[in-house]
């Protein structure tokens, strides 16, 4: 799996440096073979410091490169989205997911923080361009309910915590000496209503050095704007002996953290130096000056926080009472951290979902279209079937390709929901596909008896005529595969003619060695279908599709069974007489007496059905 990270990397910001940290390290967990790489202000810096791939943010011919190379695009971490410090910001990330996405990769938001988004321009770009990513997961519930205020509602953002909750100290390479006990490092930014009171700041410094006994020291974690305004504090400061320490973390994020878990507090403006200190377990002093600040409050349940503009009586109390009940801060921190560590590791299995072979979905729930649809999501032995008509599948199928959010879909006939009630890995692929449609009559009565209203059938073989219908007024491409050598291409051959304008980008037979596997991988890869249709009989193509969607993550995977042998014209269809009938099944017995074996299938999927409504009655 190789994975292009976006995000404000490089640029002398240990916040954004820990979360990329925090990726590279949670990715390498889900899958150690993964390979990261990142946009950033300083590829060798960052190639260094993460031990991955790095390319520079600014040139667009390394980025499109590296996103034709990626199987998914994160766009991660970090207030990227908001338009406080101008709209470069907007445009220049939204432009990259828009690249990706019209290089149809899968692209995942991870763990932002929002906002504030003012203008109107921002916020609808916003709207439209994560409304056409695969997973985004918010780092705050502030972020989510500006989303559900943007109408950002598929995929549902999922709130997770910053990476850098999860992120593993390191020891650095070179100590750095903290002199004196009691510690208390300041993280300081320059910000409106802090300038200028640096002499005020100092005063409030040295009283807390006179009265509670503390030793300073200044962090600046973003050096290049940090270092003057921790200086000017520090230089004004004359209480202790020496003037306190001015530490500019030009360092890892890891050894940061390492840094700050040796203090006894923390006053921190910098997000991440209060995320560092709550994982860590060290109390701290939040100074507000944007609502990520109060967020992060709020979630570790952090009483002392002040305004950017308080002034220094003001900031002395919350320093003081902190101080004072630091004790029963730690024992607090280190109860709420596993939870919070927790959910800060599943930023990445859900931004990876979409390529990672996982139960955990990247659209969660709603992802499942019969769920959202009024006519909902039926089950039947086990299996869900989504109750859809044959149009609403077609139109939910062709969004889905054309966002390039891809899925997969079943199409269930009464052997393959028998088969699924004894084949795990069966049962697995159809409960985890996007979509269940009812291809056979056996199913659409089945539902019926329990209970069920579904349109009626939406057999494969006309599902995949419909798709082709659709995609080639689209200009969207499919890939065959399955069936006999020759098969797939005499089909692909003959609907062409059918069906004007029809691309087939591709076709591989069925009937391939498990050696040539990545071969076809390859091949559905390199032609890039926005539909993948896969004809090797239930069950089987059910399996191979949950392993081979990542080669075309972006595309809309269908299993058709035998599909490709009625479109080549080598097996007859049932007249439609029979279709109508619901005896497709008689049709195909009489004229393949060899499936007779496999349509006692019928029967016994009948009598489970039976049983199924019969146990369901009595619960009730
Ligand atoms: N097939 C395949 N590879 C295999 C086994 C079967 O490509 O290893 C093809 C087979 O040639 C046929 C299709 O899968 O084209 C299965 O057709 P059938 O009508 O049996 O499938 P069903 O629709 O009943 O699942």
């Amino acid at each position: 799996m190789r994975v292009l990270v976006s995000g404000y990397y490089g640029m002398g910001n240990l916040g954004d440096e820990a979360v990329l940290a925090a990726f590279v390290e949670h990715a390498k967990k889900i899958d150690p073979e993964a390979t990261c790489v990142a946009l950033s202000g300083e590829p060798r810096e960052t190639s260094e410091a993460y031990g991955i791939e790095a390319v520079p943010r600014a040139s667009l011919g390394a980025i499109v490169r590296e996103i034709r190379r990626a199987d998914i695009v994160v766009s991660g971490g970090g207030s990227l989205l908001q338009d406080v410090t101008g709209r470069k910001s907007v445009l220049y990330y939204l432009g990259i997911i828009t690249l990706a996405r019209m290089m149809r990769r899968p692209v995942s938001i991870y763990a932002q923080g929002l906002g504030p988004l003012n203008h109107a321009f921002s916020r609808w770009l916003v709207k439209r361009t994560l409304s056409r990513t695969s997973a985004i997961t918010v780092r705050d519930e502030g972020s989510a309910r500006l989303l559900r205020e943007l109408g950002v509602v598929r995929p549902e953002p999922v709130v997770v915590a910053d990476p850098a909750f999860a992120l593993t100290p390191r020891k650095p390479d070179k100590s750095i000496a903290v002199q004196g006990s009691n510690t208390v490092m300041l993280c300081f930014r320059p910000w409106p209503g802090v300038c200028g009171r640096e002499a005020e700041y100092a005063e409030c410094i040295d009283r807390a050095v006179l009265e509670l006994g503390i030793t300073p020291v200044f962090l600046a974690f973003h050096p290049d704007q940090d270092l003057e305004i921790s200086h000017c504090i520090a230089e004004r400061c004359n209480a202790g002996k020496n003037k306190p320490a001015v530490i500019a973390c030009n360092m890892p994020p890891q050894e940061a953290l390492e840094l700050i878990s040796r203090a006894d507090m923390v006053v921190g403006m910098r997000l991440h130096s209060l995320i560092f200190a709550a994982t860590t377990g060290v109390p701290a002093v939040a100074i507000d000056y944007d609502p990520k600040v109060r967020a992060h409050c709020r979630l570790i349940e952090e009483p002392h926080m002040v305004e950017a503009g308080a002034s220094a009586d003001e900031l002395y109390a919350a320093i003081a009472s902190a101080w004072a009940s630091r004790g029963e801060t730690r024992a607090r921190l280190r109860a709420m951290m596993p939870e919070i560590r927790e959910r800060a590791e599943a930023g990445a299995r859900f931004a990876l979902a979409p390529v990672v072979d996982e139960p955990c979905r990247a659209n969660g729930e709603e992802g499942k279209v019969g769920e959202n649809e009024s006519a909902g999501r039926a089950s039947v032995l086990g299996s869900p079937v989504d109750c859809i008509s044959m149009d609403d599948a077609v139109a939910f199928l062709m969004e889905r390709a054309a966002s390039g959010v891809g899925a997969h879909v079943v199409t269930i006939n009464p052997e393959m929901a028998l088969s699924a009630v004894h084949d795990s890995e069966l049962a697995d692929a159809i409960s985890r596909a996007d979509l269940v449609v009812p291809d056979g009559i056996g199913v659409v009565r089945g539902l019926r008896i329990l209970g069920y209203s579904p349109p009626g059938r939406v057999p494969g073989i006309e599902l995949a005529t419909g798709l082709m219908r659709s995609a080639a007024s689209s200009g969207m491409a499919l890939f065959l595969v399955g069936a006999e050598p020759g098969v797939a291409d005499a089909a692909a051959e003959r609907m062409a003619s059918d069906i004007p304008g029809l691309e087939v980008a591709g076709t591989f037979h069925g009937y391939f060695q498990e050696a040539e596997g990545e071969a076809v991988l390859s091949r559905i890869q390199d032609a890039d279908p926005s539909f993948v249709l896969v004809g090797m009989g239930a069950g089987k193509q059910e399996k191979w599709i949950v392993k081979a969607r990542k080669s075309a993550p972006s595309a809309v995977w269908i299993g058709v069974g035998g599909s490709f042998d009625v479109m080549s014209g080598n097996v007859k269809r049932a007249p439609v007489a029979f279709q109508k009938l619901g005896l497709e099944w008689f049709y195909r017995l009489v004229t393949e007496p060899r499936r007779a074996k496999r349509m006692t299938a019928l029967p016994a999927f009948v009598f489970a059905v039976l049983g199924e409504a019969f146990r369901k009655r009595r619960r009730s």
